[in-house]
């Protein structure tokens, strides 16, 4: 009911001089593109970094930018480009987008949402001959997932990759990230040939999903994403002894499995005692050896994933981690290691484009809020290169990463135009 009369008051905002988005052509994008990767038993898109699905997605994508005539180009990285050059002869671009690839089983909306959102901004500007002061980007950037780690292709662009970890970068399952590449008929080597100068690069903006409820939850419209949390990724093996679970006592068992059950059972205590308000921590894989239902477990490996909002926050995290991972083990006679697999720090996103974007949806007749994002995106690397800036809808039920990921067309209207109207006031002229 809310999104109703909100709708009423911003169609009337909406509809003055100001342009605006095509929702159905962004509507057919969507579906369009949701079908590559798609798989019909369980309804989810399976796009992973550098599969051929995630490749044919780029090749959907230069099509359709060179069918509104932009310029297209793909990096290194295989980050694709399409690019809106301003008549004032200027070198330096203004990059708008999000992702192209996705988790496994994923909707149809995280990523491709803002990537064909801005897709549409540009044609719009292009059609009606708005003037701008500086060139416009489209940008699909790979690999914001994580398949191998980080954020592939915008830390390409900012200059993160070295020869040594694209040699050593590897998926869950073991697979090479050069393997993939060359899979793909791709160099490896030519990420290092993505990075970019700072100065060419003006700011970056991008449309997403909330992929949590609190839009959903609250009947808001529209959330203006003021920072965007860290990470640390561990890889922890709690090593014990494999013993027969019929013979072998309960006193005196070196389990693992019940090793890694009380540290799990420790994770709400260490988040409520050593992080802020927003910290997370998840076990979200484990691997128990030997596998088998008759046998004390005595290897078991898992990945640990703890997210924050400032640096120290996430360093009390990590050192709160290792204490409890050392107690336990001193205490149940295991071992333990871990590996760091992934660490990005948190960022704030640019106070300015924050005040823009939030004049705009007032002026827009949106309902919105400041707000933090849990989920990691590609505004934290490029949001220490440059100013970024993020914009979320509602997502349906706060559900993402599933086949069941929707936000409603109004919003995705709603969030499409924002951008727009947020895109012309920094480089409109
Ligand atoms: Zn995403």
């Amino acid at each position: 009911m809310t999104v109703k009369i909100t709708r009423q008051k911003y169609e009337r905002s909406i509809s003055s001089n100001s342009p605006r988005i095509s929702i159905q052509r962004l509507e057919n994008d969507i579906i369009e593109l949701g079908r590559i990767g798609k798989n019909d038993q369980d309804g989810g898109v399976y796009r992973p970094a550098f599969s051929p699905a995630d490749m044919e997605a780029r090749k959907w994508l230069t099509h359709k930018i060179s069918e509104a005539r932009l310029q297209p180009s793909m990096d290194g990285a295989a980050n694709v480009f399409g690019l809106l050059k301003s008549k004032a002869e200027k070198k330096k671009s203004f990059l708008v987008g999000s992702h192209l690839d996705s988790v496994p089983c994923a909707g149809v909306l995280d990523g491709p949402l803002g990537v064909l959102a801005a897709l549409e901004c540009l044609r719009v500007i292009k059609e009606q001959n708005i003037p701008l002061k500086e060139n416009v980007e489209l940008i699909a950037t790979s690999d914001e997932e994580g398949r191998f780690g980080g954020m592939l292709g915008s830390e390409a662009i900012c200059g993160a990759w070295s020869p040594d970890r694209i040699q050593k970068a590897r998926d869950i399952h073991g697979i090479y990230l050069t393997d993939a590449m060359k899979n793909c008929g791709l160099d490896p080597m030519n990420i290092l040939s993505a990075q970019r100068s700072r100065q060419s690069m003006i700011g970056f903006l991008e449309l997403h999903i909330e992929q949590g409820p609190i839009l959903y939850q609250k009947e808001i419209d529209i959330g203006i994403v003021e920072s965007i949390s860290g990470l640390f990724h561990w890889q922890v093996v709690l090593i014990g002894e494999s013993n027969h679970s019929g013979t072998t006592p309960m006193l005196g068992r070196k389990d693992a499995f019940q090793g890694m059950c009380e540290f799990s059972g420790e994770i709400p205590r260490i988040i409520e005692e050593n992080g802020t308000d927003d910290a997370r921590a998840t076990i979200g894989m484990v691997q128990v050896r030997p596998p088998s239902a008759h046998t004390v477990p005595g290897r078991v490996e898992f990945s640990l994933v703890g997210r924050d909002f400032t640096p120290d926050s996430l360093e009390e995290l990590k050192l709160a981690f290792r204490k409890a991972l050392s107690a336990i083990s001193r205490r149940r006679n295991l071992m333990f290691e871990f590996e760091e697999i992934a660490k990005i720090m948190p960022t704030t996103c640019d106070n300015a484009f924050v005040n823009i974007i939030e004049n705009e949806a007032k002026n827009m007749n949106c309902s919105h809020m400041r707000m933090p994002s849990g989920a990691g995106h590609d505004g934290q690397f490029f949001g220490r290169y440059m100013p970024a800036g993020m914009i979320f809808i509602p997502s349906l039920h706060g559900v993402s990463h599933s086949p069941d990921e929707w936000s409603s067309l109004e919003h995705i209207e709603m969030g499409a135009n924002l951008l727009l109207q947020s895109l012309l006031q920094i480089v409109g002229s």
